[in-house]
């Protein structure tokens, strides 16, 4: 699913991705300049090699998930620390989003039942 962000208004955008086990879920909003916020869920399981004993595990995921996204540099003129997402063209790929929130899942540390 890819989203042109130049459509994307004050009207929430629903969408709904899936990557295997995992839904991601949420709307699309915008915000000011060239920002357009995304606000979503996470849910699903994902399947993982545990960080001790290295057995493949499925993970259970439920994460709410925020942050802007940019068309294009995002450019900082105030203070205020935003996480920002930036693409190109003005077009968003939500499958290629979730692949990037599923691999920030799987980069942190995470353990499986035997090993708790
Ligand atoms: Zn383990």
């Amino acid at each position: 699913m890819k989203v042109t962000l130049r459509k994307v208004t004050k009207t929430p955008l629903d969408f709904e991705v899936k990557s295997n086990e995992i839904t991601f879920k949420g709307y699309l909003e915008y915000h000011l300049g060239k920002l357009i916020l995304l606000k979503a869920n996470l849910s699903g399981f994902l399947t993982k090699d545990c960080d001790i004993c290295a057995e493949e595990f499925k993970l259970p995921v439920d994460e709410d998930v925020e942050f802007f996204i940019c068309d294009g540099i995002y450019e900082n003129g105030n203070d205020i620390e935003l996480d920002v997402v930036e693409v190109l063209n003005d077009t968003v790929d939500m499958e290629e989003l979730l692949n990037s929130e599923i691999e920030l899942i799987k980069s942190d540390y995470h353990s499986c039942e035997n090993c708790k």
